[in-house]
C-alpha cells in the first residue's frame, strides 16, 4: 500500500503531466511564429525587431544586432530572475542559461512573470516554456539544480565557462538574481575563479530597497572583498530564515531592480551611456546611490588576490591613454518652457536617508549608509 504522502506526489507529478501537455496542445494551437535569421530595421507592425533596432537610428546603440551574439547566464529565476530573463529574452539576446532548482508557487503570484497555472512546475522548466513562446529565436539552456551542492556547483563552473553562444565558450555575463548569502557565494567564487564579469542584485526583505553591482574580477570588489550589508549589520542571514517567517516582497521593487539590472547589462554588452558599479534603490526615500568599490587587497577569496595581481599587472603593461571625454550637451539651461532644474534631495533629506557607518575593510568606503528607521538586510 502506497503511503498518502506517496499517493500526493503521485497526483503532483500527473498533474505536472497534465499542464505540460496542455502547454504542447496550446503550442500546436497558438503557433510560434517562425525563427528570425537576420534582425532588421524594417518599420512594419510584423517586425518583433522593429523597436529595438531604431536604437541605432536615434544614436544610442551603435550595433544593436549585435546582442545576439551574446550569451548570458541568470542564476535564480525568481521575482528579480524571471523578470531579467523575460527582458532579455525580449530584447533578442541570443543564449540565456537559467538556473534554479525552485518550483513555482501560488505564494509567488504577488511578483511579476509566472502564472497561477504554472504552480508545481519548476521554475526554470516554466520559464523556459514561456519564453520560447515569446521569442523562439532565443537560445535556451535550464538547469533544475542548486549551484551550491558540491557536484552542481562543478557543472555550473563548467557551463559558465563553456556554455557561450558556441559551445565551448565561456558565457558573457552572469546575473546573480538569488535570494540568499549562500549561493551568492557560490557564484562570486566560480567568478573570481573563472575571471568571469558578472552582476550580483539584491531586494531587501522588508521589500523596500534593491541594489545592482557590477563585479570584475580582480578590478572591482567581489563579494568577498566588501562585506555584504547581511554581515556589516551584524545580523546573521540563519537567524532571518525562520519557518513560518517570510521576508516581504513587491513586484514594483522587485521590477526595478529587474529593470536595472538588465539596463546595465545592456549598457554593457552594446557599450552605450554610463556602467553603474553599484546602484542602490531606496523605494521609500526614492534615493538612488551610486558608487564604484575597488577591490580589496585583504579578500579572503585567494582566486579575488590572484585576479588582482593579474589585472594590476596588465595595468602596468598598458600605456595610458589619455579618456577625451564628450561634454555632455547642456539641454535644460534655456528651454522654452522655462523649467530649472534644481537638486531633489535637500541636506536634511540627506541626513534622514542615512544611518551607521559599517565597519569596512582598508581601501572600502560606502556612498551612503542605511537610514536606521528602515534598515533593510540585504539578501
Ligand atoms: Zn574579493
Amino acid at each position: 500500500m502506497a503511503t498518502v504522502e506517496e499517493l500526493k506526489l503521485r497526483i503532483r507529478e500527473l498533474e505536472n503531466e497534465l499542464i505540460k501537455s496542455k502547454q504542447k496542445q496550446s503550442d500546436a494551437e497558438h503557433h510560434l511564429r517562425p525563427k528570425i535569421d537576420q534582425m532588421s530595421a524594417e518599420v512594419v507592425d510584423s517586425n518583433p525587431y522593429s523597436r529595438l533596432m531604431a536604437l541605432k537610428r536615434m544614436g544610442i546603440v551603435q550595433d544593436y544586432e549585435k546582442i545576439r551574439s551574446y550569451a548570458v547566464a541568470v542564476v535564480g529565476v525568481g521575482g528579480v530572475g524571471s523578470v531579467t530573463a523575460e527582458m532579455l529574452t525580449r530584447c533578442g539576446i541570443g543564449k540565456l542559461l537559467l538556473f534554479d532548482y525552485d518550483k513555482v508557487e501560488l505564494a509567488n503570484m504577488n511578483r511579476l512573470f509566472f502564472q497561477p497555472h504554472q504552480a508545481g512546475l519548476s521554475k526554470v522548466e516554466a520559464a523556459e516554456h514561456t519564453l520560447r513562446n515569446i521569442n523562439p529565436d532565443v537560445a535556451f539552456e535550464t538547469h533544475n539544480y542548486n549551484i551550491t551542492t558540491m557536484d552542481n556547483f562543478t557543472h555550473f563552473m563548467n557551463r559558465i565557462s563553456h556554455g557561450g553562444l558556441e559551445e565551448g565558450k565561456p558565457v558573457d555575463m552572469v546575473l546573480s538574481c538569488v535570494d540568499n548569502f549562500e549561493a551568492r557565494m557560490a557564484i562570486n567564487t566560480a567568478c573570481n575563479e573563472l575571471g568571469q564579469i558578472w552582476m550580483e542584485s539584491g531586494v531587501s526583505e522588508n521589500a523596500v530597497s534593491g541594489h545592482i553591482q557590477l563585479i570584475i574580477p580582480g578590478e572591482t570588489a567581489c563579494f568577498a572583498c566588501a562585506p555584504p550589508l547581511v554581515v556589516a549589520a551584524n545580523i546573521d542571514e540563519k537567524t532571518l530564515k525562520r519557518d513560518g517567517v517570510c521576508a516581504a516582497s513587491l513586484p514594483t521593487t522587485m521590477g526595478v531592480v529587474a529593470g536595472l539590472l538588465v539596463q546595465n547589462v545592456l549598457k554593457y554588452l552594446l557599450g552605450f551611456g554610463t556602467v553603474s558599479y553599484y546602484l542602490g534603490y531606496n523605494a521609500m526615500q526614492d534615493f538612488f546611490p551610486s558608487m564604484a568599490m575597488k577591490a580589496n587587497p585583504q579578500c579572503d577569496d585567494r582566486h579575488c588576490r590572484q585576479q588582482q595581481d593579474e589585472y594590476k599587472k596588465k595595468e602596468v603593461e598598458q600605456p595610458k591613454q589619455e579618456v577625451v571625454q564628450d561634454e555632455e550637451e547642456v539641454v535644460h539651461e534655456d528651454n522654452e518652457w522655462g523649467i530649472e532644474l534644481v537638486s531633489e534631495v535637500s541636506e536634511a533629506e540627506l541626513q534622514d536617508a542615512s544611518g551607521p557607518v559599517p565597519d569596512l575593510p582598508e581601501g572600502i568606503t560606502v556612498a551612503y549608509t542605511i537610514p536606521e528607521k528602515v534598515r533593510p538586510t540585504e539578501l
